[in-house]
């Protein structure tokens, strides 16, 4: 109930609170009803109604399980004590926080910080974790679901850095009770990083769709292995990860990447370079323009564990 996530979460004191993103505000919570630390998402709905069948599709979501994604545990749609009508969503902690901020230190408030950067083979563990999360969803659920905002800040890490994909279904369910809200949150430039991960299909007008999640994964893919954001001006020049999917990779291609990624422990015989240049062509394979003509998702967790296995 509202009344025991406002306990829970300290009445959603800011001392609990973790962040806040394109769907809602999240908060960190000890519920009376579960053992373990949660998360709890708030959703900024614009326009509500159909409480009913909002739980309906949130209890839908309980049923999709895959290692790789977060577990939704409870949801709550009810009125608070303003008789405001409040919706949240109840998640599994993650304590590793997001990949987002494993990614871009030097942007995470101290407290938060992780200590050290990602190598490299965990890096490629991680692409295979959200690849495998991907594949599931699009292709292994009872109906195909289409993930919608594949961005680093919905890749939570756990406690040895397993990667679970969050905020799936989420789309799907704005798209149908709250629609205007759902495009305005995904074109809004005033949200960090959404823009440069959504496919450019989707600028035009198109209704999302798992090719389009396919695109994000490949910017995903460029900026977890060039360690620069897709709305980072490579080279000073104008030339972002989003126009570079439409161009090649530079010969020299350890001129693109952060220094910090390079400490990499592969394969004696095997150079850094090599490894670098293969994931990074199949991100740029992934961003094709043609929605159709984009790889599946399983294909592309399958170039990456034989990658991994070349080098490491
Ligand atoms: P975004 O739109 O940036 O993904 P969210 O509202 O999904 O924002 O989440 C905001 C932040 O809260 C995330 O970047 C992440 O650090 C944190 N967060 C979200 N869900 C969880 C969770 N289940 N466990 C731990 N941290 C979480």
């Amino acid at each position: 109930s509202y009344g025991d996530l406002r306990d829970a979460t300290n009445g959603f004191s800011s001392s609990n609170l973790i962040g806040s993103g394109s769907f809602g505000t999240v908060f960190k919570a000890l519920l009376p009803t579960e053992k373990n630390v949660v998360a709890v998402k708030v959703l900024n709905l614009q326009r509500h109604g159909a409480m009913k069948s909002f739980m309906a599709e949130c209890e839908s979501l309980k049923d999709i399980r895959h290692r790789n994604l977060v577990k939704l545990l409870t949801s709550c749609s009810s009125i608070d004590f303003q008789g405001n009508e409040f919706r949240a969503l109840v998640y599994e902690f993650m304590p590793n926080g997001s990949l987002d901020m494993w990614l871009h230190p030097v942007e995470v408030e101290e407290i938060r910080r992780p200590s050290r950067t990602l190598t490299l083979l965990e890096r490629l563990n991680i692409a295979i974790d959200v690849a495998s999360a991907l594949d599931y969803l699009h292709v292994h659920c009872h109906e195909p679901i289409a993930h919608c905002d594949l961005k680093p800040s919905n890749v939570l890490l756990d406690d040895d850095l397993t990667a679970h994909v969050s905020d799936f279904g989420l789309a799907r369910i704005l798209l149908k009770f709250d629609q205007e809200s759902f495009f305005n949150q995904l074109s809004s430039a005033g949200v960090r990083g959404t823009i440069g991960y959504a496919a450019p299909e989707y600028g035009m007008g198109r209704q999302p769709s798992i090719h389009g999640d396919v695109y994000s994964f490949g910017i995903l893919l460029l900026e977890m292995f060039t360690g620069k954001r897709p709305t980072n001006e490579l080279f000073g020049g104008n030339f972002t990860l989003h126009n570079y999917t439409k161009s090649a990779l530079p010969e020299k291609v350890l001129d693109i990447v952060d220094v910090s990624i390079l400490h990499s422990g592969l394969r004696v015989g095997f150079p850094v370079s090599e490894c670098l240049t293969m994931v990074l062509e199949l991100g740029l394979k992934c961003c094709g323009e043609s929605p159709i003509n984009r790889l599946a998702m399983s294909e592309a967790a399958k170039e990456l564990i034989s990658i991994r296995e070349r080098f490491f």
